[in-house]
């Protein structure tokens, strides 16, 4: 019986699937991908296939090359070996998604192995992460079940994957969950894969052990299939973690099985057990040829690779002063460092120097205010109405105390929902910041008078009252009036 005062360790590695943003199939001409702006729900149904997608006897499978490209460079920003020589290989299974009877993917030699990715945690302490592999494969079709029969559609068959599997080095659900993070922020940033979450373009199963706390070998470990958010794998591995420990701690044995997780439930639950695991007799592909990859092609991709998001990271922290916290925040999302980087070669403009405030000033607000309206509206940046130009204007009121920050929050806000120029909000919502001493004196004067208790505790020597006039104040100016000045007349007034 186990001491059930144990201490326990979480173990988890993961399996990325990243769908490879090319025009065409891994194996086909037909289109991997739809045309900016068209969603899979428009898309007619089996339309984008050929005989090599629908698996018709006869039809040959001819490699991508944009596959190849993308794939190693998967593998250089992970830093990886590629494989000179890697091969495809028959996965075998029965499904009707899979009309040709196996999927073609990668086995003994993949085509990327031995890398590792580095995680940045919230106390601002890192971890390197052991990637074992990544390899080449191709998707499957979709089965879509209706009112007492299902039906097929391929148009997903033969669309390009890679996998991409870790180490069992993560020990956390917040490390699985930084370590996802970090991928996605990479493999998006390569421009290899679109990173449409809800459309399953980036994709994770999940590896779950737990073992006595000094124990050196892993426990028994179960896998969470297919989950598509960051915060779902988290709390699906929280939930699968309090599961495996109450089985240990009743005297059960954990066992290998595949597990799928339900959101709505918060909880998973067994899909089927290694013993009904199937035997995918994997064996090469006779169709296909090894794959083998010129050394100079692979140096010629080094030198093509985009600033991964680290390196972005680390520059922004020194050019702009930016916390890392901040700077992890805004690199893990291309979009949004692609709109800090251009707001910031408008401030110039204004006026601003990057390097003196400027930087930080939008960086705080893109981390926060307009992170959190973009989650909650479900908006990605560029095609919201929040513009650059207007975004940097803001800034620059900020920065010459036109207008508080509170203000600003409220323009933020009016840009995202309708757009406009943040001039005419200003102005039109009255936010403009009063930084006229003649017009705060009498205020400051009205509410000094109105108080003798508070002035006489000032006097008194207790300074921190001073807050008390400073929101009075602001409260009569309905939040307008610019805090600093308000204190500097307080001050003067009180002590005077
Ligand atoms: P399979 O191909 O059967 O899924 P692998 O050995 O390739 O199995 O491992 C798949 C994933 O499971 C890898 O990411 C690996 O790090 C992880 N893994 C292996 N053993 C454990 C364990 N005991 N606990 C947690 N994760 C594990
Ligand atoms: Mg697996």
């Amino acid at each position: 019986m186990i001491d059930p005062n144990t201490e326990f360790e979480t173990v988890i590695g993961l399996e990325v699937h990243v769908q490879l943003s090319t025009d065409s199939k891994i194996f086909s001409t037909a289109r991997a991908r739809l045309p900016q702006g068209q969603s899979v729900a428009d898309e007619a149904v089996n339309a984008n296939t050929t005989p090599v997608c629908t698996g018709h006897p006869g039809s040959l499978p001819v490699l991508n090359k944009k596959v190849v490209e993308y794939a190693i460079r998967a593998g250089l920003a992970t830093d990886c070996r590629v494989n000179l020589k890697s091969v495809f290989s028959r996965k075998h299974y029965f499904y009707p998604d899979s009309p040709k009877g196996y999927q073609i993917s990668q086995y003994d030699l993949p085509v990327c192995e031995h890398g590792h990715l580095d995680i940045e945690l919230g106390d601002e302490s890192g971890k390197r992460v052991g990637i074992t592999r990544i390899h080449l494969e191709e998707d499957a079709g979709k089965n879509v079940h209706l009112a007492g029969f299902s039906l097929v559609n391929l148009n997903r068959a033969g669309v390009p994957l890679i996998e991409i599997v870790s180490e069992p080095d993560m020990r956390s659900p917040e490390e699985a969950g930084a370590y996802l993070r970090k991928l996605y922020a990479i493999v998006t940033c390569l421009g290899i894969c679109d990173g449409n979450l809800q459309e399953g373009n980036f994709r994770c199963d999940a590896n779950v052990s737990i073992r006595p706390k000094g124990q050196e070998k892993f426990g028994t470990r179960t896998e969470i299939k297919n989950v598509n958010s960051f915060r779902f794998v988290e709390k699906a591995i929280e939930y699968e973690v309090q599961r495996q420990k109450s089985v240990l701690l009743s005297g059960d044995k954990v066992i290998q099985e595949t597990r799928l997780y339900d959101s709505q439930k918060n909880q998973t639950f067994s899909m089927r057990t290694k013993e009904e695991a199937e035997d995918y007799r994997y064996f090469p592909d006779p169709d296909l040829l090894p794959l083998v990859i010129d050394p100079d092609y692979i140096e010629a991709l080094r030198e093509t690779l985009p600033e991964l998001p680290d390196q972005k990271r680390d520059r922004f922290v020194k050019d702009f002063g930016l916390n890392k916290y901040d700077a992890t925040i805004l690199t893990s999302d291309k979009p949004l460092a692609e709109f800090f980087e251009a707001a910031l070669k408008v401030l110039p403009v204004l006026g601003i120097s990057a390097e003196l405030g400027g930087a930080k000033s939008l960086a705080n607000l893109l981390t926060g205010e307009v992170s959190r309206l973009l989650k909650e509206s479900e908006q990605e940046i560029h095609s919201s109405h929040f513009k650059v130009e207007q975004f940097a204007a803001l800034v620059g009121l900020l920065h010459d105390k036109k207008i508080s920050s509170t203000a600003a929050k409220q323009v933020i806000a009016i840009l995202f929902a309708e757009g406009g120029k943040v001039d005419e909000i200003v102005a039109r919502e009255g936010l403009t910041q009063v930084s006229d001493v003649s017009t705060l004196e009498p205020v400051i004067d009205q509410i000094i008078a109105a108080n003798p208790k508070q002035v006489e505790e000032f006097r008194s020597g207790k300074e921190k009252i001073i807050g008390f006039f400073v929101g009075q104040a602001m409260k009569a100016t309905q939040g307008k009036a610019n805090p600093a000045l308000l204190q500097e007349i307080v001050l003067k007034k009180l002590k005077g």
